[in-house]
């Protein structure tokens, strides 16, 4: 058979009645095509390169000049009659999808406004911090340790002896089993410990952080609460060094002219050991009947000291070539005497009532 009475007809694909099919095809998918995304489906199998149509209008390539006009024609309608269809659903589709926007993402201003309060920091937290960022002001470094801690760094490293009152159970929360040697600090200077064993002086590093002690819970005791632990290792540290750097850290906490004082005492860690004390804010030692000082013009703050020999040799350093200073301050009893707090189960119970006053102190 020459091509030159070749009868399109028999090309199947090109006839009247299978293009109808196609197109019939084709805008019943675009007309179940419930979205966008749907109708991108639609469109690759109907209206694609690989779609029925397509492929039949490959098929008019081969066909004889004469007849290749007329299926030209009809499959150029067919062609035009689906796309026709596709931009009208994809319109509509358009038009929903925008319409569904605007509902969605609109805004009722009429609306009450949501009244649940956002809560606060608690005071503790903000003034634990700003005790630090006074000395990462001077170049020291924050350090962490665990609470639940060995009783070796709670107290051997820290020159207690074995029967130092402090280690009786009175005092401190012991870890079950016993023989686990595990006790809940009770103070932060096991992280002294730690810090010594773990670098080389110069150390300059502050720690706060939770302590636990046995007490029962009242007015002026706690059993949790907080603590910042200040140490300093290096060549040639004296008590002026210590009494220079307690002094400028009292004036950035309660004001410049804050006067201190250092009493006598004794810790095992430290050697030579003083109180810290603050002339007292209320009636600056002049009323013998102060409240907040009870009489004594002076407030106590923490203890101090020039570190104990034997605590740099427990940690492997040589006390003839390093000498230290060590101070811990309690941060309730800081919020007690620089906020007026009176009573200390206010910084435990969670009440955001208490915490909502102090503000947002970064
Ligand atoms: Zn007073």
């Amino acid at each position: 058979m020459s091509t030159k009475d070749y009868d399109p007809k028999q090309v199947a694909v090109l006839s009247e009645e299978k293009l109808a099919e196609f197109v019939a095809q084709a805008l019943a998918a675009f007309a179940a095509a419930g979205d966008l995304d749907e109708l991108k489906q639609a469109r690759l199998g109907h209206a694609g390169d690989r779609s029925p149509l397509a492929l039949a209008n490959r098929e008019i390539g081969a066909l004889p000049p004469a007849a290749k006009a007329d299926a030209g024609k009809r499959v150029g309608k067919a062609r035009g009659q689906v796309n026709k269809a596709l931009a009208t659903r994809q319109a509509e589709l358009e038009a929903e999808r925008d319409e569904r926007v605007l509902i969605e993402e609109s805004v009722d201003v009429t609306l009450p406004v949501d009244r649940r309060p956002a809560g606060a920091r608690h005071p503790i937290s903000t003034i634990s911090e700003r005790i630090a960022d006074v000395f990462v002001a001077m170049g020291w470094e924050v350090a962490e340790g665990p609470e639940v801690e060995a009783d070796w760094y709670n107290f051997d490293a820290l020159n207690f002896g074995p029967d130092h009152p402090a280690r009786q159970m009175q005092d401190t929360f012991f870890a079950n089993p016993a023989d686990s040697n595990l006790v809940l600090r009770t103070h932060t200077s096991p992280v002294q410990a730690r810090t010594l064993l773990d670098r080389e002086p110069p150390i300059y590093i502050v720690c706060p952080g939770k302590v636990f002690r046995t007490d029962e819970l009242d007015a002026t005791h706690t059993p949790v609460f907080h603590q910042i632990e200040g140490l300093a290792v290096d060549k040639g540290l004296t008590m002026a060094n210590l009494r220079g750097t307690l002094d400028h850290f009292v004036s950035e906490m309660f004001g410049q002219g804050t006067v201190t004082r250092l009493r006598p005492n004794f810790f095992p860690f430290t050697e030579p050991s003083a109180e810290l004390d603050l002339r007292c804010f209320v009636c600056e030692g002049k009323d013998a009947n102060c409240r907040a000082c009870k009489g004594t013009g002076w407030i106590e703050w923490g203890g101090c000291g020039m570190v104990n020999p034997n605590v740099l040799r427990n940690c492997g350093l040589d006390p003839e070539v390093y000498s230290g200073f060590a101070f811990g301050v309690g941060v309730e009893r800081a919020l007690m005497f620089r906020n007026g707090v009176e009573d200390m189960r206010d910084m435990v119970e969670g009440d955001v009532r208490f915490s909502l006053h102090y503000g947002m102190e970064a």
